[in-house]
């Protein structure tokens, strides 16, 4: 093409980069490899082959791990561990700093390896993907050195079991591995079957800098080699990132077992545009939200909901621009669309789209390629219901719907079983920060999207998972608390003694919506003291009283939109009404328990109301240090619906420790009394009634753990469940919590141990809320 041809088409030319250095390295390594076990490649087996989705070309064979591959990976891993946590945080940080600084120098050949490994354009690995796994490094070389002195009461995990997908092979292994290593955790790592070179390529740089051997394991494989480890008895954490599907499997595959779990899943993600919006930048945006990385990105803006009086002028600027977008070689830095990449993603993507027959469906016209590519699609007129608008594509292609008035923008936006990220787009500020707090998400990002940084915690809530990765708030997942809890011993109710009937006919009511309530089955069951006095009867809870307590916990979801002041206020009132009864109080527990901690009991929960009061308006969120022109808010959120199996040890503070934090978050719970001893709970309604609490925010059932535990854990409007009771239920629990991934906390330990800050961690997720400055 001559200089005046260039003039006249205004094209770019192709600007190739280099594959010399990424060649050299596969060809350095026979183009074989095999597994990166304590500090050493194993044999390479050749047993399946990693190609270059844009070409097909086979790059390299890779070795599929085996059981004897994954054991020996856990055996270094837990060897390692010790040591490596023994280095101190600082000794870790030096190794740290040093993977990033190794990252650095070879940023080009890392960069160049991942888009041949996984078809995204050179533009991308080299400006996001491999910069922000750098900054992964070099922010958790701080955090490592930090630990000691900021996080005194926390230890690591142990070993880490990480599998990760397809989509950001580098930075996916950056967010994994750089946390747990900061924190003194050693880890076992798979890379998905399709892009693994670069998690060779890093182990290969571990060496270099000084990992110790053990503390990072590379096991390549696919997803039954996946399963190998998230299913390892020797794995005391898993961290997984894919879909929603196997984020299930694992939940039900990990129940009972005691390890750590985070899911970093699926998303539908909303993109929420304003009709005052700045439209041009908008439609700029979804370039970004949606053509990133060929659409497939857990986050992508994949679905877009214009406000009406602007519709068709934004679709026609869309299409437009649309229409520009480059696909071709990703190599090529000109490139704004890449390969998908795999001929099986290409074919998923292919059949849910010509499988739609909803709307209309504009496809880019710019020229594909021959091969994994798949134009720049746009599918308009939508009901928020269809398939499309609901189901992740994984693919560049954006599914559009519109809306009239704000509220409906969120409830457009709500309308997904997902919670991953939301874009908001209004030049109005007010609009735009009263929507955020709305959307149900863990990112939200004001004007811009796909923005990320290791200051900022990343993850999703419903179905897309729970755990965040980044920011302090990540390294909760990494850690335990130091000092290790002795497990509360299991009470029984006393048996019965000898009652004349018809002595006591009062049986205590549940409490329910603010309102006491009669067991749904009219079964009770009566309350011994030990010297076989009747103390009293209460109802025994069916699946039916759980739903209808559930049903007032979420009509009382309002109280989580109250202010944090307000919220102490009632909890200070409820220890005020408390302390001008705790004799009577104290003696109830004495009765039950047979014993005489009643007094210091009382006391206890009096400390905890005031200490929960004290931070309802305290533990609320930060604005993170990101490398950008604005902030990044990381806000406390209530969970939501919390159902709590008490503690059947201690019939007062098991209620109202939990109760206390979730009252202060804003999240409103369901309360299994004590099953030994429920009868100080259903006397506390009475403290309740005269508190101010409003109706459903607390509500008490009594009767067997064992009998609801299982209703609560399948409950799909349940958000949490927190078990201080039996730990022979914690199994039955996680894998009910599969079902809509719902949080659970079963923590080892009594309650009157706990601190209130890790009942409020429980009590909340962090939402990540990202509000860049100026135009
Ligand atoms: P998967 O969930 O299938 O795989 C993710 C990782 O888990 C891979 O390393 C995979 O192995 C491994 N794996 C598969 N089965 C098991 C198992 N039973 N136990 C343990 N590990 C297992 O997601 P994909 O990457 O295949 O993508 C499929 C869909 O997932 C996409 O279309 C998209 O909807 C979603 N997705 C979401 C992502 C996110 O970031 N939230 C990222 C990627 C995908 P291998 O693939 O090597 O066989």
């Amino acid at each position: 093409m001559s200089v005046s041809e260039i003039f006249d088409t205004m094209d770019y030319g192709p600007a190739p980069e280099s594959l010399s250095e990424a060649m050299a390295w596969l060809d350095g390594h026979g183009r074989a490899f095999g597994c990166f076990i304590d500090g050493a490649f194993t044999k390479a087996r050749g047993d399946f082959e990693s190609r270059n989705p844009a070409t097909g070309d086979v790059l390299a064979t890779v070795t599929q791990g085996t059981a004897e591959d994954v054991e020996a990976a856990v055996k270094a891993a837990r060897k390692a561990q010790g040591p490596w946590a023994k280095l101190g945080g600082a000794g870790r940080a030096r190794v740290l700093y040093a993977l990033a600084r190794g990252l650095q120098k070879h940023s080009r050949l890392f960069a160049v390896l991942e888009t041949l490994d996984n078809g995204k354009p050179i533009r991308e690995s080299r400006d996001i993907d491999v910069p922000l796994a750098q900054r992964h490094f070099y922010y958790h070389a701080g955090m490592a050195q930090l630990m000691e002195e900021e996080l005194p009461d926390r230890a690591p995990v142990g070993v880490c079991g990480q599998v990760i997908s397809w989509n950001f092979p580098l930075l996916m292994l950056a967010w994994k591995i750089a946390p747990a290593l900061a924190m003194g955790n050693t880890v076992v790592l798979k890379p998905a079957e399709y892009t693994s070179l670069t998690a060779l390529l890093f182990a290969e740089l571990c060496s270099q800098a000084g990992v110790p051997d053990g503390v990072v394991n590379i096991v390549t494989g696919d997803g039954q080699t996946g399963a190998l480890i998230t299913e390892h008895d020797g794995i005391d954490k898993v961290a997984f990132t894919g879909s929603t599907e196997v984020g299930r499997h694992i939940r039900r595959a990990t129940a009972g077992t005691g390890k750590a779990l985070t899911l970093e899943l699926g998303g539908k993600s909303p993109y929420i545009v304003f009709e005052d919006a700045d439209l041009d930048s908008a439609v700029e945006g979804l370039v970004d939200a949606i053509w990133f990385n060929q659409g497939q990105v857990c986050c992508a803006g994949s679905r877009l909901i214009v406000q009406e009086g602007i519709t068709e002028d934004f679709y026609a600027r869309l299409k437009r621009r649309m229409d520009g977008l480059r696909l071709g070689d990703p190599l090529d830095k000109c490139i704004d669309v890449g390969a998908i990449v795999d001929p099986v993603q290409l074919e998923t993507i292919r059949a849910m789209v010509d499988g739609n027959t909803e709307g209309e469906t504009y496809v880019a016209a710019c020229a594909v390629p021959e091969g994994c590519f798949y134009p720049p699609t746009l599918i308009t007129g939508l009901s928020p219901a269809a398939q499309l608008m609901q189901d992740e594509i994984f693919g560049p292609v954006l599914a559009a719907t519109t809306f009239r008035t704000p509220s409906e923008a969120v409830q457009v936006a709500n309308n997904t079983r997902y919670g991953l990220a939301a874009s908001v787009w209004s030049e109005n500020i007010n609009t735009a920060l009263d929507i955020a707090p709305q959307l149900s998400a863990g990112v939200v990002w004001v004007n811009g999207t796909n923005m990320f940084d290791a200051a900022a915690g990343f993850g999703g809530v419903r179905e897309s998972g729970f755990g965040r990765e980044g920011g302090w708030e990540g390294l909760m997942a990494y850690t335990r608390p130091a000092k290790a809890r002795k497990a509360v011993k299991q009470v029984t109710a006393f048996p019965a003694g000898k009652a004349a009937l018809g002595t006591l006919d009062r049986t205590a009511k549940m409490y329910v919506g603010g309102k006491q309530a009669r067991p749904d089955a009219g079964y009770s069951q009566r309350i011994w003291s030990k010297q076989g006095k009747l103390l009293g009867e209460v109802g025994l809870a069916n699946r039916k009283d759980v739903r209808n307590a559930v049903e007032a916990a979420h009509k009382a979801a309002g109280w989580g939109k109250t202010t944090g002041h307000l919220r102490a206020q009632i909890l200070y009132y409820i220890a005020e009404n408390l302390s001008a009864r705790e004799a009577e109080f104290a003696a109830r527990i004495d009765d039950l328990t047979g014993a005489k901690g009643g007094k210091a009991e009382v006391v206890a929960c009096l400390d905890t109301l005031f200490s929960a009061a004290a931070w309802a308006d305290k533990f609320s969120g930060e604005a993170r240090s990101v490398p950008i022109r604005g902030l990044a808010l990381a806000l406390r959120e209530p969970t939501g619906v919390v159902g709590v199996l008490c503690e059947g040890a201690s019939p007062l503070l098991g209620l109202v420790k939990p109760m206390a934090g979730v009252m202060a978050m804003g999240c409103t719970g369901v309360f299994v009394a004590s099953e030994a001893f429920p009868l100080a709970a259903t006397d506390f309604y009475q403290v309740l009634d005269t508190s101010d609490v409003p109706g459903g925010v607390v509500n008490i059932l009594t009767g067997a753990h064992g009998d609801v535990a299982g209703t609560l854990a399948d409950h799909m409007d349940v958000e949490a469940v927190w078990s201080f009771s039996d730990p022979a239920l914690t199994k039955r629990i996680e894998e009910g919590a599969a079902g809509n991934l719902k949080r659970t906390w079963c923590p080892v330990g009594g309650v009157a141990d706990l601190p209130m800050r890790e009942v409020l961690e429980a009590a909340t997720e962090v939402k990540t809320v990202w509000v860049p400055y100026g135009a």
